[in-house]
């Protein structure tokens, strides 16, 4: 760093005093954004913060991480009933079980005793107009001015992206699967 940028960047350090809760998105085609999501509740429960999490689609965090995060009792954690799959081409049911996860996501996000929420794969329910945007913004705008939400998932909306404070797309520069047909591994995909 030049002796001007770090005198800029001291500058701007001095400056940022505050403290808020985060809206947060982690979104784009490549991998790396439920884990990241899944790294922020490992840094909050190292700290003794309550965490909640909701997984809106069956994915890796079904077993492996679920398994971890049940057994800690700083988190609390909702997974989507069985019947939430993708293959199923049952809109209604998909709907009502998005529904639901969304009651339990809503309550965690109004709840001052979660200091932390993560929303895995919203974006993608979203997208498909599971469930409805603008109810999902009016709770976050509601929420506890310390509480920090999480939100993952590929296509996130434009409203949400405006709405939050921090947004990373995370952007596929390689992956194994297409480029060189590996299958997932343990430990890297579930
Ligand atoms: P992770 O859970 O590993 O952080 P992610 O949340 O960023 O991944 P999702 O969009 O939820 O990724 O996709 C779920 C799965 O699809 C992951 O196992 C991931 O490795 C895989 N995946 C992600 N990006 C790609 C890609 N560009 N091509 C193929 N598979 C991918
Ligand atoms: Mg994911």
């Amino acid at each position: 760093m030049t002796e001007r940028r770090r005198a800029g960047y001291e500058k701007k350090k001095a400056r940022a005093t505050r403290e808020k809760g985060l809206l947060i998105v982690y979104t784009g085609e490549g991998k790396g954004k439920t884990t990241a999501a899944m790294g922020m509740v490992l840094r909050a429960v190292g700290h003794d913060m309550p965490v909640g999490v909701v997984q809106f689609i069956k994915g890796a965090m079904d077993s492996a991480e679920r398994r971890v995060l049940s057994a800690l009792p700083q988190v609390r954690f909702h997974a989507i009933g069985d019947g939430f799959t993708w293959l199923t081409q049952d809109r209604e049911g998909d709907m009502a079980t998005a529904r639901e996860a969304w009651g339990v996501a809503r309550e965690m996000i109004l709840d001052p005793d979660l200091a932390l929420v993560v929303l895995d794969e919203l974006n993608v329910i979203l997208k498909y107009g599971y469930l409805d945007l603008d109810e999902i913004l009016a709770v976050l705008a509601e929420r506890p001015p310390m509480k920090h939400v999480v939100v993952t998932g590929r296509h996130a909306p434009a409203a949400l992206v405006e709405a939050a404070d921090l947004v990373s797309e995370i952007r596929r520069v390689k992956h194994p699967f297409k480029e060189q047909g590996v299958k997932a591994q343990a430990g890297i995909e579930f």
